[in-house]
């Protein structure tokens, strides 16, 4: 177990002054452990378990398939007739088979079965000539040799998953596809991580909240309500604690409420130079945290570490803290590429990288080399597959409409400069943020 001294330690050895985004993101791997597994399962039923974390691997209880099937509508037949070295093959049908109705004989040497796709394969029946194949007479058919291979067309009992094995592992995030994969194997319950709980305020004295009037200089807070919904999003348990205003004693009492009820704390706003230096003040006494001002745009000042919920730090309860910066786009952006991975890490999923692909950019950007820019793009694809990304236009980091105008963000390294028109540049959609 990692030590608030570590973590000094761990920060100390970047500048915090120009600290470069990947080295911000390895110093939050490195501090957002899984909680202990076993302590923290719950039991789901199907339905619950969508969007869960799976606490322990699911083995498959039965093979699946369970018994060998046809995967065609045809005619099951014994292989070994296409091993006489004719041209033609003439079989007699000796009955059907239907899918959850077997045929229940067995044909003989110059026999064969109608099947239908997911039908039992009748006994000694190893390969399935499909029926568009076949010329049907009566109670004969006959198919050219050539056309198939013993053994074709025939699902294998455990072929999609053998009894015993591992069908799906602890760490899954479970999706469509999985809960169907559960359904097949007859499992109706799974352990899950419990989630983990996130609390979450706004800071400032301009904020108001939906519903209230707005009165000269101050502006409705909608922080609350992106970091809401990309927490929901990733799962997590959400407790909002509002509006705190800058003070000192209002400060103190959220963020210890908040590591009193959470397993991790996030702020928004108070972080930068201009802000009341009590803020960072309060913000340190209460744990171990360091400020940062993070080589991204939008993003700059960040603030990272650990609180106690107690009288002072390493008493109480520990959660861990992430102070983002007030301007809307900024919260976004530090959610998705600093904040999101330690909560998936923490809520004990398995690593789940960000989609990035390949896009040409349509038109020149700016970009200032020295620090990772985040900019909101407009991708599409051309008639040949590749994609070409527009930014929106005003990259401020307080204009939201850019995020929703958007479908990703235009990714632009650190050490990069401007960009020409037709350069490559990496997009991360928007679509598939989890
Ligand atoms: P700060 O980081 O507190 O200096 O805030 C930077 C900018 O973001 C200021 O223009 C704030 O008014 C704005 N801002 C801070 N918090 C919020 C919020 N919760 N909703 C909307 N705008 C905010
Ligand atoms: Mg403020």
């Amino acid at each position: 177990m990692t030590t608030p001294k570590d973590f000094s330690a761990c920060v100390a050895q970047y500048d915090p002054n120009a600290l470069p985004v990947e080295a911000a993101q390895e110093i939050v791997r490195q501090w957002a452990m899984p909680r202990p597994s076993d302590a923290q399962a719950e039991r789901a039923s199907l339905h619950d378990a969508l969007g869960r974390v799976l606490a322990e691997d699911v083995v498959s209880p039965i093979d699946v398939p369970a018994f060998d099937n046809s995967a065609m509508d045809g005619y099951a037949f014994a292989g070994a007739a296409l091993a006489r070295g004719v041209d033609s093959i003439d079989l007699s049908v000796a009955g059907t088979a239907f899918a959850g109705r077997p045929f229940e004989a067995t044909p003989g040497a110059a026999e064969c079965v109608r099947i239908m796709t997911g039908a039992l394969m009748p006994a000694g029946c190893d390969t399935v000539i499909p029926q568009e194949l076949v010329t049907r007479e009566g109670d004969t058919i006959r198919f050219p040799a050539a056309k198939i291979r013993a053994g074709q067309n025939r699902r294998l009992s455990g072929e999609d998953l053998a009894k015993g094995r591992p069908a799906l592992l602890a760490g899954r995030i479970v999706r469509a596809s999985d809960l169907g994969l559960l359904a097949s194997l007859g499992i109706g319950y799974v352990a899950v991580r419990k989630r983990l709980v996130v609390a979450f305020f706004s800071t400032g004295d301009e904020l108001r909240s939906v519903g209230e009037a707005l009165s000269p200089g101050s502006v409705y807070d909608s922080n609350r309500y992106t970091l809401f919904a990309m927490l929901r999003r990733l799962g997590v348990e959400t407790i909002d604690l509002g509006i705190v205003r800058d003070d000192r004693a209002s400060l103190e009492k959220a963020l210890r409420e908040a590591t009193g009820r959470a397993d991790v704390v996030i702020s928004s706003g108070g972080v930068s130079v201009g802000d009341a230096d009590f803020t960072r003040e309060l913000m340190s006494s209460l744990g171990d945290v360091a400020f940062w001002k993070i080589a991204m745009r939008p993003g700059r000042p960040l603030a990272f570490g650990r609180l106690w919920s107690g009288a002072r730090p390493g008493a109480g309860k520990p959660a861990l803290f992430f102070g983002l910066p007030g301007n809307p786009v900024a919260v976004m952006a530090t959610f998705y590429f600093i904040v999101r991975e330690a909560l998936l890490a923490m809520s004990g999923a398995a690593r789940q990288p960000l989609t990035a692909i390949r896009a040409s950019a349509a038109g020149p950007m700016k970009k200032r080399a020295g620090r990772t820019e985040f900019q909101r793009g407009i991708a599409t694809r051309d008639a040949d597959g590749r994609w070409s990304v527009v930014t929106t236009g005003s990259q401020g980091s307080g204009v939201l409409s850019s995020m929703s105008e958007a479908n990703c963000f235009i990714v632009l390294e650190h050490a990069r400069g401007d960009i020409d028109a037709g350069d490559d540049v990496e997009i991360v959609p928007f679509d598939g943020l989890i």
